[in-house]
């Protein structure tokens, strides 16, 4: 069930996935933001002093990246670190 280059994941279910990983000698693991998750587009880092939508937080206190196609903001938030946690389980 294992190639040079791929791995079989026969779980359905995100952590049954991440341990199968694992077990194949895969570890993942968090990077900097890089890529927009709407339309994959590169980010760029955006200056402490610029101003973001009242939506996203304030560049100057939290990292905020903005897409360079769509201009979509991304921030480290609740969903990072339960996606951090999640990763360090397995
Ligand atoms: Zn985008």
């Amino acid at each position: 069930m294992r190639t040079a280059d791929a791995v079989v994941l026969t779980s359905k279910d995100i952590d049954g996935k991440l341990s199968e990983l694992a077990a194949a000698g895969i570890k993942l693991s968090l990077a900097e933001p890089c890529r927009c998750g709407n339309c994959n587009g590169l980010l760029d880092r955006v200056s402490p002093a610029t101003e973001t939508p009242g939506h996203a937080p304030d560049p100057g206190e939290t990292n905020v990246w903005r897409c360079r196609s769509c201009e979509q903001r991304f921030w480290k938030g609740s969903h990072w670190s339960n996606v951090a946690e999640r990763l360090a389980e397995h």
